[in-house]
């Protein structure tokens, strides 16, 4: 399609009256519905391609966050599209409980073992990254049950951490606004995270690695290693504002969850199929025994609904073994639309060399270009790995202190990329990047401009240039 067409698509959509409908009937997620009323509505989506979005006013955006980081191979891809409509004429659902499959759900789940490491050989299915946390959080206890060490269920996971909404995924995640409505799940505990740039003070990067990762260490000493079942982490946490630890950190992680035989659960959600520059976030990070991870998001590039904890040896044998029903899952675990879709995805990111292309050079055009945003004096610092990345908007950049009324410059600097046709969504007053992999240097420079404008603005509404 042309562009011209393309802008032409949003003004068949009367953008008014769906606003209208939308503001009357549709309850968003982690939305301020009251704010949301005063502004009268938000943006209607119609149409995308590649890594441009249109609206109903016919204006272009350059999706800076492939959807919700998940978009992987990019707006249009006629093959899957073509893989779920012919997968729905032969077979549109079947479940997978009682000891059926189905051509794609089985497919799948031995083309993810194959992609993971050797120790990884089973997949539980389920339709979200939040799901499948659940589903982990359950096996977990349900491993050592069966394991004759009931008494060890509490999980551990860092503050700040995402790992979902429902009831067990937001517990083990890290947001205390979340903890506020409604409280969370007994058993879950939360230690630092490793986030040096806002909480490592005068330590070396490296130095904080240690001793965010001993936290931990400190957590399983207080409780006793004899109820701790598992710890769960983010590779680089990303809806906690890409936070990318140390190269120290995620070693001495593995180190005490060994050594006080903790099982290790990587969500893998947004780091997996190719973001850091790796199929996946932890070979990004040396962790090497796992024990298992979380998919979704990049899985399926989001054109449907699938997630997937994939559970390594030592878990799936116990489960075979011992025997006994486990007494969970999703109407729709294995999908055959999803598995479909899934697979044909995981083909074009390996046809299409999209994680190689991340590795070599489209994420290291990202890091050399955000690096040119630091001379900025509203820029603290700029960080990446591979095509996730974040500017870290500060009051003052010599002594790394952030702004007294968190999250309202980022606001600021938000909507003006936004009207200027740049999606880079704030965190608190991090600005974060993951655009689809399929990115060329060129958009990565023309993202990067766009930004640089809207810093430069933020800049000037808030009187620091
Ligand atoms: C998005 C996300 C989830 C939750 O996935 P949903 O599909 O929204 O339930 C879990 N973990 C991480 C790291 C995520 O980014």
């Amino acid at each position: 399609m042309t562009e011209s067409s393309q802008a032409e698509i949003g003004r068949n959509y009367d953008a008014e009256a769906l606003i209208a409908d939308d503001l009357a009937h549709h309850l968003h997620p982690f939305t301020d519905y009251k704010a949301l009323a005063e502004e009268g509505g938000g943006r209607v989506i119609t149409h995308a391609d590649g890594v441009y979005l249109w609206d109903a006013n016919g204006q272009r955006y350059l999706d800076g966050m492939a959807g919700l980081w998940c978009v992987n191979v990019g707006y249009g891809r006629r093959e899957l599209v073509s893989a779920a409509a012919e997968q729905m004429l032969e077979l549109p659902f079947y479940n997978t409980f009682f000891k059926t499959t189905t051509p794609p759900a089985a497919e799948l789940s031995a083309l993810l073992s194959d992609l993971t490491p050797a120790s990884f050989n089973h997949v539980f299915f389920a339709n979200s990254g939040s799901e499948a946390n659940d589903t982990i959080l359950r096996m977990a206890r349900h491993f050592w049950h069966l394991e004759g060490k009931p008494e060890k269920r509490v999980i551990i996971s860092r503050h700040n951490a995402y790992h979902g909404s429902t009831t067990a995924a937001l517990s083990l995640g890290g947001m205390e606004a979340m903890h506020g409505q409604g409280g969370i799940i007994p058993d879950i505990v939360h230690v630092a995270q490793p986030y040096w740039y806002g909480e490592g003070g005068d330590t070396d990067p490296e130095a904080f690695g240690l001793t965010a990762a001993r936290a931990i260490e400190e957590k399983i000493l207080e409780l006793g290693a004899d109820r701790i079942a598992a710890f769960i982490g983010e590779p680089i946490q990303g809806a906690g504002g890409v936070i990318i630890p140390p190269d120290s950190y995620w070693p001495e992680v593995q180190r005490i969850c060994r050594k006080y035989d903790i099982l290790l659960i990587c969500d893998e959600v947004i780091c997996g199929f190719g973001r850091t520059g790796n199929w996946f976030g932890f070979e990004t990070f040396g962790i090497e025994s796992a024990d298992f991870i979380t998919m979704a998001k990049g899985l399926s590039s989001g054109y449907l609904p699938i997630s997937a904890a994939v559970v390594g040896d030592r878990v799936a044998n116990t489960l075979i073994d011992k025997g006994g029903e486990f007494f969970h899952g999703f109407t729709y675990s294995g999908h055959p639309a999803a598995c479909a879709v899934a697979i044909k995805n995981i083909e074009i990111i390996r046809r299409e060399g999209l994680v190689e292309r991340c590795r070599d050079e489209t994420g290291p055009h990202l890091a050399k270009a955000l690096k040119t945003l630091e001379d900025h004096p509203l820029v603290g610092e700029t960080r990446s790995r591979g095509l996730i990345g974040a500017i870290e908007l500060v009051a003052d950049k010599a002594a790394r202190k952030h702004f007294d009324a968190p999250g309202k410059v980022g606001t600021i600097c938000r909507d003006h990329c936004i009207n200027s046709g740049l999606i880079m969504r704030a965190v608190r007053d991090i600005m974060v990047l993951s655009p689809p992999l399929v990115i060329t240097t060129q958009q990565i420079d023309e993202m990067i401009a766009m930004a640089r404008k809207a810093i430069d603005a933020t800049a000037k509404d808030i009187g620091v240039m």
